[in-house]
């Protein structure tokens, strides 16, 4: 029986609403063990917490923010933390329910979690963005640790912000905790290879789909939304790989060359501007032109709900590679199975991050760190063979990827809640 949360009322069309609907449709897949399925509906803890910092200019603002635990049942929480003026309880919550599934679709030994601050962080000084993670880090800081959940950066946030919440709770505590965070900075604990991971995750299920579709890499046409910290990493690894870059959208506008772009040039645009907007080596276009695009591959990394049903049905892509969380409408995601276009989905493959995350967070403990060709080798054959897995389940009952990573990722997380046993 489905017992509804009062604290949110989700739409079709809302992240949390759209999860809930996945959900819904794995149920069939996941025999007797659907019995516990309503565990997946109830986030296990939605902490809400309020932000006051100084300004620069002496006066004082709150801002709002959020820390949820979706599942605890295979480990401590993971999840990242998101610095955007959109963020609410809702979208924290659907970003940690995918978490979820995420961790469990890689086999990390890993519940879901996700944080965020209602804020735009370009809108504040560096030193104002400081005491706003500080403060946020002492206000979660009673629900998170190396042992109970380990954020990591999202959106608007990086290895530095990373690098004040580790400071932060180690204060708070009176010891250098570097395992409760992930996606520090590399000497003070941070990993090799994970700024790129995400990206590299997204290029191997791509690498790994577009094998089995008949696709050829080389010469590939790509269209990438969002060009921050996956879309570009994506981009430069199947640039490597032959295909060519046609399309780029981020916040600052939408470029297009059918010829394909010089990444480097790309890169330094954003690391100088910020973003895509002033690069000399494409056209400008009509942001909504991109959803046009002549393209083989099409990359969403930015942000959630973007492929509406009426982009769905302009797509020319014949693979979806979903770097971003959430990026696909329910109905839309309909109407990509209908078109025979391939959805390679967010909880597999962009599981990248949190996978090189878990490596950090293992190589914290033991103080024993790896090379980088090892942190890639490794995150590598996760991917594949995670993969695999999905894609035989798809096959066998002949479902979408999407749904079959949700039905392999939640008979793990559903059989360790059945394990367990209710407490008390
Ligand atoms: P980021 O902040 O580095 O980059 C975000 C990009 O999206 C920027 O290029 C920005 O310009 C663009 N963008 C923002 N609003 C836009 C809009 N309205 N239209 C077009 N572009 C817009 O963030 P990121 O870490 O690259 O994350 C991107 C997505 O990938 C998010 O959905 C995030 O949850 C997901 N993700 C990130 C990681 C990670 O390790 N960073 C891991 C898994 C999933």
């Amino acid at each position: 029986m489905h017992a509804p949360l009062s604290y949110i009322t989700p739409s079709a069309h809302s992240a949390w609403g759209t999860y809930l609907l996945q959900v819904d449709r794995v149920l069939p897949y996941l025999g007797p063990l659907a019995r516990w399925s309503e565990t997946l509906k109830h986030p296990k803890r939605a902490l809400i917490v309020d932000v006051p910092i100084e300004m620069d200019d002496g006066s004082v603002r709150h801002f709002e923010g959020y820390r949820v635990q979706h599942n605890l049942s295979r480990g401590p929480g993971k999840g990242g933390v998101r610095y955007h003026p959109d963020v609410t309880l809702e979208e924290v919550m659907a970003l940690s329910a995918w978490m979820t599934v995420k961790n469990a679709a890689v086999n990390l030994p890993y519940g879901g979690a996700k944080g965020g601050i209602r804020v735009d962080p370009r809108q504040l000084s560096p030193k104002e963005l400081e005491r706003l993670t500080r403060r946020y880090t002492s206000e979660i800081g009673f629900i998170i640790g190396p042992q109970q959940d380990i954020p990591a950066p999202d959106v608007g946030t990086n290895p530095q912000i990373m690098a004040w919440m580790m400071d932060t709770y180690s204060m708070n505590i009176g010891a250098t905790a570097s395992g409760v965070v992930t996606g520090k900075p590399i000497h003070l604990g941070g990993s090799l290879g994970r700024v790129k991971a995400t990206g590299r995750g997204v290029f191997v299920t791509g690498r790994e789909a577009a094998r089995r579709i008949g696709l050829n890499l080389d010469g590939a046409r790509i269209a990438v939304q969002g060009f921050g910290n996956v879309g570009s990493a994506a981009a430069e690894l199947f640039t490597s790989a032959g295909a060519k870059v046609v399309a780029v959208q981020d916040h600052t506008g939408t470029i297009a060359n059918a010829g394909g772009m010089d990444m480097a040039d790309l890169m330094a645009v954003v690391r100088r501007d910020g973003g895509v907007g002033a690069f000399t080596g494409a056209e400008r276009i009509d942001d909504e032109a991109f959803w046009d695009t002549d393209c083989d591959i099409l990359i969403p990394a930015a942000l959630e709900g973007q492929i509406t049903v009426a982009r769905a049905n302009r797509l020319k892509a014949k693979l979806v590679l979903e770097g971003a969380n959430g990026p696909t409408m329910f109905d839309a995601d309909d109407v990509l199975t209908d078109r025979g276009i391939l959805v390679v989905p967010d909880v597999i493959c962009n599981a990248g991050g949190v996978t090189v995350s878990y490596f950090e967070w293992v190589q914290d403990f033991s103080s024993f760190f790896w090379t980088e060709d090892e942190i890639n080798v490794r995150l590598d054959k996760i991917m594949v063979e995670a993969l695999r897995k999905i894609w035989d389940m798809a096959d066998r009952h002949r479902i979408t990827l999407r749904t079959a990573t949700f039905a392999v990722a939640c008979e793990r997380i559903l059989m360790a809640r059945q394990e367990r046993g209710l407490y008390p």
